[in-house]
């Protein structure tokens, strides 16, 4: 059972958001077994159509999907008292043997059913008593909150729901661009963004021979975490050498790296409208380094036409660690491989460039040119979980 987070709230749209989050709920269980996925009452039904399917993997996948705020695994029962009472010694008969304390609380949303709240709660409670006789009821911090869901179709028996995954549906709020490199903080930054329901679209950048095939297969390994959360991705790859290298050579040093990032942003940009996405990602956050700083952020951004999503703009580093440790994505950001990035940074980047003179730096190379010839080297490829 999994039940809805704000996508309950949201009026009229509301059956949208529920049909995008069954189907993405449909492809994720995939390969987990066969299931029926249905919505009743502001709850969604997992159920396992077959004695094959694996509850354990289709748990740990529905724990990923955006769109649930709260899951259990839950026992059916017929809706009478007597069945009630047996299906939960049954259901939950090991959490009840390791407890010391529990509770049983009922909730009864169909209201043709003949016992009240209480009285379903006290009768389960007494009926647990003399199956676990060990227990003790302890009504403020018990070890087992047993719940008894009398709802439409049947009854329902589980512990504690777990919290889901929160958000809203990816998909839902459209599609973004996400500019990933093998870092930190870009893959912290698209599952930011998915959260609040974008689909993603990547773009990387790569400047071969200067980086190497292993940077990027980094990269296809972080986007394949972030995609047991935002679904399939599809990756563009495109080479910067050639730009990167004009970079080197004719612009003032200590400016190489906004302009860079300029360049990068216009690329993406590119790449955003041949994949119908509205805007981009990135994963800066402000201060962290000479080309986040709000000066160079505002010249970064005088290129852009679409909105530029910043999630960890105002973060800091353990904040993204913690993120990245339970997105799993840490221990394969932290790999040593070089990224365009790093590569040719200036000894003193200033920290403080205006636009104008920038703008006046930039003029030195051939960009247009230099930037359709880097859009024809990307590749694309497509990046799934499982
Ligand atoms: P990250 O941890 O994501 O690498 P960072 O702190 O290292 O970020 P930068 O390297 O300055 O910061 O990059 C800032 C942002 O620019 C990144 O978060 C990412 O969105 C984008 N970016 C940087 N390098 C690349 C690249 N090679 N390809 C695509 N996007 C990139
Ligand atoms: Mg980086």
């Amino acid at each position: 059972m999994l039940k809805l987070g704000e996508i309950a709230l949201k009026g009229l749209n509301r059956k949208t958001f529920e049909d995008v989050l069954i189907k993405n709920l449909k492809r994720r269980l995939q390969g987990a077994g066969v299931f029926s996925v249905t919505s009743r009452q502001s709850t969604i039904y997992v159920e396992p159509m077959d004695q094959e399917a694996d509850m354990d993997l289709a748990e740990e996948r529905c724990a990923k999907v955006f769109g649930v705020v709260s899951y259990t695994r839950a026992g059916e029962a017929e809706k009478s008292l007597s069945s009630i009472q047996e299906k939960a010694a049954e259901y939950l008969r090991d959490e009840l043997e390791e407890a010391g304390s529990f509770k049983v609380e009922a909730k009864r949303s169909d209201k043709k059913f003949p016992h009240q709240s209480p009285e379903i709660a006290r009768e389960t409670g007494a009926y647990l008593m003399e199956r676990f006789p060990h227990l003790q009821v302890d009504v403020h911090h018990p070890d087992v909150t047993v719940w008894v869901e009398v709802r439409e179709a049947a009854a329902f028996l589980h512990a504690d729901a777990r919290p889901g995954a929160g958000g809203i549906p990816v998909g839902s709020g459209g599609r973004g661009l996400v500019l990933i490199s093998g870092g930190l903080d870009s893959p912290v930054a698209a599952w930011s963004m998915a959260k609040r329901g974008l689909a993603l679209t990547a773009v990387h950048f790569a400047s071969p021979p200067y980086t190497s095939e292993l940077a990027h297969d980094k990269v296809v390994r972080l986007l394949q975490k972030v995609s047991e959360y935002a679904g399939r991705i599809k990756l563009v790859t495109v080479e910067l050498t050639r730009l990167q290298e004009a970079i080197r050579d004719q612009c003032p040093e200590e400016l190489s790296t906004v302009i860079l990032r300029r360049y990068m942003l216009r690329a993406a940009q590119r790449v955003a409208q041949d994949e119908g996405c509205l805007c981009l990602i990135t994963g800066e956050s402000l201060g962290q380094v000479a080309s986040q700083t709000l000066q160079a952020i505002a010249c970064t951004d005088a290129v852009a036409q679409m909105p530029v999503f910043r999630p960890l703009i105002g973060t800091d580093k353990a904040e993204i660690v913690k993120t990245a440790r339970k997105i799993d994505t840490f221990d394969t950001s932290i790999e040593p491989y070089e990224d365009c990035c790093t590569i040719f940074t200036p000894k003193h980047p200033r920290t403080k460039p205006s636009l104008e003179m920038v703008e006046r730096g930039e003029a030195a190379i051939d960009g247009e040119a230099l930037l359709e010839e880097a859009l024809k080297t990307a590749v694309a490829q497509h990046i799934k979980a499982y």
